[in-house]
């Protein structure tokens, strides 16, 4: 069954007095919801302690939790350093997850700086090879996914072939298709052709057992002809992509094991609730 759920805590959750992320897995199920993205993006600064305490919570409430590593993470930097800085970035976002119970960690995989793309996109897989050979001694008997995103700046690594191709190279990588960021790249032309090609694409490249657990984040995000600019939320007008065709793709295609998460502006788990709703009317 397909989950659905926001990347941190609505404003009406505040709004009704609560202040504890602890609270928020109870709040999600009585919502409606059954999955929550927990962001490290600014740094990993979460306790081991309120990590498991999340999970009983989570258990109980039958949240699954999912985690956003940190921003700062680049696999294309030439700099050794900073490519054991952000391997230690993704160990210790996985290292969280695992205390969580959590299944799935997405990762920001890298930015061209001022390289070639190719040369930035080259560092990005070596570099992630490499840390994929870590996974394997230190992970390998844990039931987790890192999950590349794609990315809504030209400056970054992260068009869907880019990362769909990056995830033929382990089992245990899955790919978040930010539909919203692949609509900034396309300039706003992610209809339900262009759907349907990165659908057709990772079913062709992964095939079905990962193109069905797939994880998505779906949100209206303003854009210019540089990329993405901000997070709207589902209300807004003028900026897309759509929801309806991809909910009517995945029914079509089957992906029944995906986890779909809201980083709509203050209001995730409000549309979060609305994309359900409209995936369970188009049913
Ligand atoms: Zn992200």
């Amino acid at each position: 069954m397909i989950k659905f759920g926001p990347s941190g805590n609505d404003d009406l959750f505040y709004e009704q007095g609560f202040s504890s992320t602890k609270d928020v897995f109870k709040w999600l199920n009585d919502f409606g919801l059954d999955l929550y993205e927990y962001s490290f993006g600014r740094g990993i600064l979460l306790k081991d302690e309120t990590a498991i305490e999340f999970a009983n919570n989570a258990k109980q409430n039958n949240i699954q939790i999912s985690v956003h590593a940190p921003y700062f993470i680049n696999l294309a930097n030439p700099d050794n350093d900073a490519i054991e800085k952000s391997f230690n970035y993704i160990s210790n976002s996985l290292d969280k997850l695992i205390l969580m119970q959590g299944e799935k960690c997405v990762v920001h995989i890298g930015s061209c700086m001022k390289m070639a793309r190719e040369d930035a996109l080259r560092n990005v897989t070596n570099n992630l090879k490499r840390f994929m050979e870590l996974f394997d001694e230190k992970y390998c008997n844990k039931k987790i996914y890192l999950c590349p995103e794609t990315m809504g700046k030209f400056q970054q690594i992260g068009t869907y072939k880019e990362i769909v191709d990056l995830c033929t190279m382990h089992d245990s990588l899955i790919p978040t298709f930010d539909f919203g960021h692949i609509n900034c790249i396309l300039q706003g032309n992610l209809d339900k052709e262009n759907y349907k090609r990165i659908i057709e694409y990772s079913f062709e490249k992964l095939g079905e057992f990962r193109t069905r657990k797939m994880h998505i984040h779906f949100s209206k995000i303003e854009f210019s002809s540089k990329g993405e600019i901000r997070h709207l939320t589902l209300d807004d007008t003028e900026f897309g992509p759509e929801f309806e065709p991809l909910a009517t793709l995945l029914q079509d295609y089957k992906i029944d094991n995906a986890t779909i998460i809201s980083e709509s502006k203050n209001i995730m788990a409000q549309d979060a609730k609305k994309l359900k709703d409209i995936f369970y009317k188009i049913k």
